[in-house]
Parts: C-alpha cells; sequence; structure tokens
C-alpha cells in the first residue's frame, strides 16, 4: 500500500484518472474545509436521492467533536434548518441508503458513528461487502457488540482492532482485509478518507468546490453544488482529504476493473457522468442498438418513465418512430401508501403509472423499458396499455435478462424470483402478455460504454462474479440473512 505524491486539489493530480473526459443503491457525498459542510452535504444527498430513500443522514466534524443526524425517508423530510444547525464543523459526510445488506431501519441508516481508541470515527458506505459475514462472525466470537445489522460496520470495527496513529493507515490494513464493492467515506478528527475498492464497482468522484475537495457518488451532486468535479477517484485509491489537500494511497491491484454497468442501465441519473460516461448518452445508444438488434412495426414508442426514457428516445430516433409520453408517473408518492379495502386492479403499479389514453389508443405501441427482473411490472403495464385501447403492445428493454442476482449492492431479489433465471424468452413474452419481447444484447450494451467490456461487471446477465461470494453466486439475501428479519423493501 504505497503512499503516493501530496498536493493541493489545484495542483498535480496524484494520477491522471479518466475523469477529465467526463456514479445498492445508496449515494454519499462529503467535503472538507467548507464552514457550512453539512448544509453543503445535505444539497449532494438531495441531488443523490433517487440513489436510496428509506432513510439518509449526516455527521459533522467541528474540531472537537462528531455531530450526527439521521432518519428514516428522504433527505427532505429528515433534515431542517434546526437540525442542519446542529451539525456544525467544515468536515461533513452524507449517506442516502436503500438497504441491499441489513435491514430497513433507522439503526442501520448511515453515517455509522463509533468511539474508538483513535478518537470518533464515522462511515457512509456505497455497495456490499462479500465478506462481510464471515468477518462479522469472527468479530462477534471475539466479543465485538454490532450496532447494526449492515455489512458497512464490519469496516469500523475492523479498524477498532487495528488502531493506528494515522488513520489512514488503519483503513488502509482493513481495506486490505475485506473483499467485495465499496465506495466509502470515513470522517475523523485528522481528516476526510475517500476510498474505492480495487475492481472499483461503485462510483466515486472528486470534486472541487471553491479550493475545498468534495466526494460524490454522482456528478448530479456537483452540478447542484457548482462544484467543479475533477476526476474519479480511482478504483483502489484511497484519498486523504485534510485542509485543502488532498493524499492519495493505492492498495494492492487486481487483475481486473468490475464497474457495474447498471448504474448506466438504471441506477444513476441521466444528467450525471458514471465511470467517465454521460449516463444519458449512453441510454440513448442502448436504445438506438436495440431498435437495430430488434425492430418492430409499430406506431408509437412508449417509454416506461422515468427509468425507460432515454432509451426509447434512442429507441425512436433510430427506428424513425414516433415517440409519445403515453405513460405519466405520479412523482409524488410518499414511503407508505393507504390501500383501499375495496379491491383495486394494478393498484402497486397503477399508483405509480398512468397510461394517455388519447395518445394510446388504437396504436401499436413498443414500449421500451430499463430492465425486467420478476416481471410483474411489465405484465401489469402491457395489461393497463392494452385497456388503454392499444392495438399491440411490444417490449423493448435496454438490458440482456436479468439472471442472476447482485451481491455487490444492486438490490435484485433471490435468484428464484428472477423470472429471466428460468424462464425461455417466449415464456416470459406469454407471461407478460406482450405481442413480442426482446432484449438488449450483452454485446450491444457494452458497445454503449466506453472502455473495454471486461472492465465491467456484468454478474447480473452471465453470473460471473468477479469477487466470489460467501460460497460462489449467492443472493443478497442469502449473504446478508439478518436484513429478512423486518422484510423486503424496494
Ligand atoms: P419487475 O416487476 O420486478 O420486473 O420490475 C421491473 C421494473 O423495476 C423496471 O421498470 C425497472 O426499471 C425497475 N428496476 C430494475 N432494477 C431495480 C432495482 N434494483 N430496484 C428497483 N427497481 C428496479
Amino acid at each position: 500500500m504505497a503512499r503516493s505524491t501530496t498536493c493541493e486539489l489545484s495542483g498535480p493530480k496524484p494520477s491522471p484518472g479518466p475523469w477529465a473526459n467526463l456514479s445498492e443503491m445508496c449515494g454519499i457525498f462529503g467535503i472538507e474545509g467548507a464552514p457550512d459542510a453539512a448544509n453543503l452535504t445535505y444539497l449532494g444527498l438531495y441531488a443523490e436521492q433517487h440513489r436510496g430513500q428509506e432513510s439518509a443522514g449526516i455527521v459533522s466534524w467541528d474540531g472537537g467533536h462528531l455531530h450526527a443526524e439521521r432518519g428514516m425517508g428522504k433527505v427532505a423530510e429528515i433534515f431542517d434548518a434546526d437540525k442542519l444547525a446542529g451539525l456544525p464543523g467544515d468536515r461533513a459526510i452524507g449517506h442516502t441508503r436503500y438497504s441491499t445488506a441489513g435491514s430497513s431501519v433507522i439503526f442501520n441508516a448511515q453515517p455509522i458513528v463509533v468511539m474508538t481508541s483513535m478518537g470518533p470515527l464515522g462511515i457512509v458506505h456505497n455497495g456490499n461487502l462479500v465478506s462481510a459475514m464471515a468477518t462479522r462472525r469472527e468479530l462477534e466470537a471475539a466479543g465485538s457488540i454490532f450496532q447494526t445489522t449492515s455489512d458497512s460496520e464490519v469496516f469500523l470495527h475492523l479498524m477498532a482492532t487495528h488502531p493506528h496513529e494515522e488513520i489512514v493507515e488503519s483503513l488502509l490494513q482493513v481495506l486490505g482485509e475485506v473483499r467485495g464493492a465499496y465506495s466509502l467515506l470515513l470522517i475523523s478528527r485528522q481528516g476526510l478518507i475517500a476510498a474505492r475498492d480495487p475492481y472499483g464497482f461503485r462510483p466515486l468522484i472528486l470534486g472541487d468546490l471553491d479550493g475545498q475537495p468534495c466526494f460524490a457518488s454522482e456528478s448530479c451532486a456537483f452540478d447542484l453544488l457548482e462544484a467543479r468535479p475533477l476526476r474519479e477517484v480511482d478504483r483502489g485509491e484511497v484519498v486523504l482529504a485534510r485542509g485543502d489537500g488532498i493524499e492519495s494511497y493505492r492498495l494492492p491491484p487486481v487483475s481486473r476493473a468490475a464497474r457495474c454497468v447498471f448504474e448506466h442501465v438504471y441506477f444513476a441519473r441521466p444528467d450525471s457522468e458514471v465511470f467517465s460516461d454521460s449516463v444519458a448518452q449512453s441510454r440513448l445508444g442502448m436504445g438506438a442498438r436495440l431498435a437495430r438488434e430488434a425492430p418492430v412495426e409499430a406506431d408509437l414508442v412508449v417509454p416506461v418513465p422515468d427509468s425507460g426514457l432515454y432509451g426509447a428516445l434512442g429507441f425512436s430516433r433510430a427506428s424513425g418512430t414516433p415517440l409519445e409520453l403515453g405513460l405519466i408517473r405520479n412523482h409524488y408518492i410518499g414511503r407508505t401508501f393507504i390501500e383501499p379495502q375495496q379491491s383495486i386492479r394494478h393498484f402497486g403499479v397503477k399508483v405509480k403509472l398512468n397510461p394517455v389514453r388519447e395518445l394510446i389508443a388504437g396504436k401499436r405501441i413498443v414500449l421500451v423499458d430499463d430492465s425486467i427482473v420478476r416481471g410483474t411490472t411489465s405484465r401489469k403495464i402491457v395489461s393497463m396499455v392494452r385497456e388503454a385501447g392499444a392495438s399491440e403492445v411490444h417490449i423493448r428493454i435496454t438490458s440482456p435478462p436479468t439472471e442472476f442476482s447482485c451481491i455487490y449492492g444492486i438490490d435484485t431479489p433471490t435468484r428464484g424470483e428472477l423470472i429471466a433465471s428460468d424462464h425461455a424468452l417466449e415464456e416470459i413474452r406469454r407471461f407478460i402478455r406482450a405481442d413480442s419481447l426482446a432484449y438488449l444484447s450483452l454485446e450491444g450494451l457494452l458497445g454503449c460504454v466506453s472502455g473495454r467490456p471486461e472492465t465491467y461487471c456484468t454478474a447480473c446477465w452471465t453470473g460471473e462474479y468477479p469477487v466470489p461470494g460467501e460460497g460462489h453466486g449467492e443472493t443478497q439475501a442469502e449473504l446478508f440473512p439478518l436484513r429478512l428479519e423486518a422484510g423486503r423493501q424496494r
């Protein structure tokens, strides 16, 4: 684990990242040396709300203490002016959570804060550690008492057992012991530390806000703050931000990168750049490619909002078939809604999506969506669109069939629940009752993002897991059984 150059933000970069050309679901943000650090972090999280709506939290350092505030729900529901005023200091990190490991309950909300012999530490983590359960069992056997059921807490316990005068050295040692996906931010009395696993599964970028270093999962957070994006935190890089400068450290290299291409397919915001590529551009490309791979005679292309929007636009442009916004999404759905006793057909989907009859009636429709997971949403949408008068409904999906569960941080159900895990294309088509169904090929998908295909993780389509789980191919739920206590949330 070599230490490299120390540099000012405005000076030479510790290593030339691909950012210059330029995002589990969890969003993280942090800033060092800014007087209103918590407020800026709040805004950064606000921009990254799409990465997790279950809970959010911020922890700040005021030179003497860590101050933390966490809650269930969306960022704007949790924080108000009084709560932000209770987070003083010029160093802060924050998190929006979408649980993939650990139950959806307040004690799993991040940041996780602990007291150690190195002083107080707070952590936010995007990704999943596949080695977390084994490590946790060992630590518990040795007497550790965990506060959460989240895999992220493992980092802190391991750090507490490897104290070091320089806190970054403790983290470097721990990162050499864990396996899996992590983009993380650690707040301590000695600075803010950012780290990305050697495979680079999850995104993490470094920016500059008025000369101060800041970090975000996605560039849309920097856009809101008018921060200047500098570069990606490299895979296997650990960055210590202290005052207005940064120091860069390297973890031992691994043979390949494994960037999650599903960030481009579904997860990231289209106005972000992820892994050096514009998400909007890559989705337009996926739609265009799909139009060439699986053309269909139709009157209208209709996106399934919001994740299907850019793919549908690309499909429409490439095929010459006009696009209409024939499905409308209700953006104001809270965490829960009260379902009436009287049964309403397709209620779960209807409350989110509604067809525009005037546009759809009598038309042959191509519905474009980013993915089919269980197949239940597509089935309901197809029947809603038929009830709205469509004469034909064709489904086009801008990614290959999801056959395997993600163990690196995207929330996918157990393998048995994935419709493509044990059904052929024609069976899926019949289940969702579409007139035709086609998916984008893996080759086609990887042709829409830059870099060599083998630098991406494609495990959800191929079952080739770059870092094996504790028992290769286990699902999130099998890896993290504790999560099931409070039920599954999506
Ligand atoms: P399903 O009914 O299970 O097939 O769900 C398909 C829908 O879920 C698609 O519209 C996708 O945009 C969306 N989707 C895909 N992956 C995820 C995920 N990890 N979390 C939430 N929604 C997702």
